[in-house]
This record gives structure tokens, C-alpha cells and sequence, in this order.
């Protein structure tokens, strides 16, 4: 099964009350296609700059991420710079370069165009729709998105939201989109404009997931602790995406285990820096916690 994201690659330069990391790997598309690899191969479309450094390719080779639609363009990479203070679940952010990723313009390579599992990351919602468009029979599309775009280009990302699966948004944004503080009705608005799946990100209070008839709940991992949220949503929606890829029938069962890998990979992202966790971690890590979620909040039923 192929899977396909766009969205940003990036040099993070980031402070937590834990540390800090100088131009560190980051980026949307990084975080998405190193999780989503433990589960297949990966196709990453995005752009750098002239100064990217090739140790970080070399890492994102090793683990099948086929980089063919990795554009290198003259100028700079772009750049994000962030500060978390106590609450993790709030990046401060205090300088964005876009540099080359201003002009930023995807292409999918031919061979891409199959790809069944596509991941749309928080880029311009134009830019999603055109990528939306360029592939020839997705089984799932999901998008992410940010305040910036639904502030600034609400109606354009509504048009994309048409083409949209599965909306993977914080909880924030969530309510932003649909102009309504209930998180229920923000729901069931937003799941008329397109997505039969929306999963909304809650930091350190876990997921939710609506559907027109369901709604499930799943927990973070209570970790001891978290040293860099950084790339915790992309991470878990590589997690998340990486599995529905394993899967025969995507349906509502199968969806409730995405989520629980998704967040089961996003727990293992934020225990260290960048991807400094990620590389170590093993199949069988990813295994034993998705068995800890289990018991996490399982509960016996009582007679009636
Ligand atoms: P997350 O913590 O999952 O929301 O994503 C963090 C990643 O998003 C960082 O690695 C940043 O490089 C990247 N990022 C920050 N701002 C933007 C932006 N405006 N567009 C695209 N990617 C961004």
C-alpha cells in the first residue's frame, strides 16, 4: 500500500522548560512520514533549500521514504522556531522563515500518482485541493490544517474540504472552523462539509473521534516526561494514517485502532527532541504500548 504526504520539511529551532535543540529535523511531512514508515513505505513530496544537510536524507532513506518528490530548490530551508512553557500543549511561536517554502508549489511525480493513502499537511488549502486532485484513485485522503488558514483562507479550505476523508485537527481549530465553542456541534457541522471522519487532537487529553453515528474517545499516554511536543500531531497522524494503510476494511473498528497507534507513536515523539526518540524506537516499542493503551482505560461493565 503506497502512502503519500505533503507538507513541510523543516530546520526547528526550539525551547521547552527541558532544553532546546538549534535547526533540529522537523517539519510536518518529516514527523508524518517517519511514523506512517514503521507500518509501509512512504512518498514524500515537500522542498528544501541548498542548505539542508544530507545526514538528515540519509535518516529518511533508511526507513523508505522515497524522497523522488523532494524538491531542492536555491535559497534556504524554511525554518520554524518555537518555546513551550509549562502548558506543553501550547507552541508559542516566535519566528517562521518560509524561504523556499514560500513559493512552494507540489508536484507529484508520475509514479506517485497512485498513491492509495494520502496526507494532505498544514499547507496553503489550495495547494491541498491541487494535490488532492493530482491523484488518481486515493482510498483515504486526510488533511490537517492551522488557525493561519482558517482565518485567512476559510472558503478556499472549505473547497478542499470537500475532497477531504478524514479531518485530523486540534481542538481549537476545531471549533475556529465551524464558528462554534461545542465541540459536538462543531462535530456534526464540520462533518457536513465533506470529512466522514473528523479526529480532533487534544494534546495531552487525548483524541476524539466523530463520525455522523459515533463518537470515540481514546486517551494520551500519562508519560512520566515529555520533553518536546514538537511534530506530536503529525507524528500521530503518521501513526494514525501508517496503520489504516495495513488495514483491509476501513470502517469504524479499524479507525478506533489507527487512532490508538497514532497516539501510541505521538507518546514515543515527545520523549525526546526533533526525532531523537523516533530513531531509536522499534516495532515492538510501538506493539507493547498499543497493549498499554488497551489497559489504559479499559473498565469492567457492571450487572445490571
Ligand atoms: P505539530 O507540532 O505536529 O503541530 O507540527 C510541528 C511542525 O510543523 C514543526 O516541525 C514545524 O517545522 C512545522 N511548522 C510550523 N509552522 C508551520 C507552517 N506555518 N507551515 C508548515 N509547517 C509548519
Amino acid at each position: 500500500m503506497s502512502i503519500l504526504v505533503v507538507g513541510s520539511v523543516a530546520l526547528d529551532t526550539v525551547e521547552t522548560p527541558f532544553g532546546q535543540a538549534k535547526e533540529a529535523l522537523g517539519g510536518a511531512a518529516v514527523y508524518f512520514s517517519y511514523a506512517a514508515s514503521f507500518f509501509n513505505p512512504v512518498r514524500l513530496v515537500g522542498v528544501i533549500g541548498d542548505d539542508f544537510p544530507d545526514e538528515h536524507l540519509e535518516l529518511l532513506k533508511g526507513r523508505d521514504i522515497d524522497l523522488s518528490g523532494l524538491e531542492r530548490a536555491k535559497g534556504a530551508t524554511f525554518r520554524w522556531k518555537g518555546r513551550y512553557d509549562y502548558d506543553l500543549n501550547e507552541a508559542h511561536t516566535l519566528d517562521t522563515q518560509l524561504n523556499v517554502f514560500e513559493t512552494f508549489a507540489p508536484k507529484i511525480p508520475e509514479s506517485f500518482r497512485d498513491s492509495e493513502f494520502v496526507f494532505l499537511a498544514n499547507i496553503q488549502p489550495r495547494l491541498q485541493l491541487q494535490v488532492a486532485q493530482q491523484v488518481s484513485a486515493p482510498r483515504i485522503i486526510a488533511c490537517d490544517t492551522m488557525n493561519f488558514w482558517i482565518e485567512g483562507a476559510y472558503d478556499q479550505l472549505r473547497e478542499t474540504l470537500k475532497k477531504v476523508d478524514i479531518l485530523v485537527i486540534n481542538d481549537a481549530e476545531a471549533r475556529e472552523l465551524a464558528r462554534e465553542p461545542s465541540m459536538v456541534k462543531a462535530a456534526r457541522q464540520i462533518l457536513k462539509w465533506g470529512p466522514s471522519t473528523l479526529v480532533v487532537k487534544r494534546g495531552e487529553y487525548g483524541v476524539l473521534m466523530f463520525t455522523d453515528h459515533s463518537v470515540f474517545s481514546a486517551p494520551a499516554y500519562p508519560l512520566e516526561d515529555v520533553y518536546d511536543p514538537t511534530g506530536a500531531g503529525d507524528t500521530f497522524a503518521g501513526g494514525f494514517m501508517g496503520y489504516l494503510s495495513t488495514v483491509e476494511d476501513i470502517n469504524d473498528a479499524s479507525i478506533r485502532q489507527a487512532i490508538v497507534f497514532g497516539s501510541t507513536l505521538a507518546s514515543f515523539n515527545v520523549e525526546d527532541f526533533s526525532l531523537g526518540r523516533m530513531k531509536t524506537l522499534e516495532m515492538q516499542d510501538i506493539l507493547d504500548r498499543f497493549a498499554e493503551f488497551k489497559l489504559l482505560s479499559h473498565f469492567e461493565e457492571v450487572e445490571a
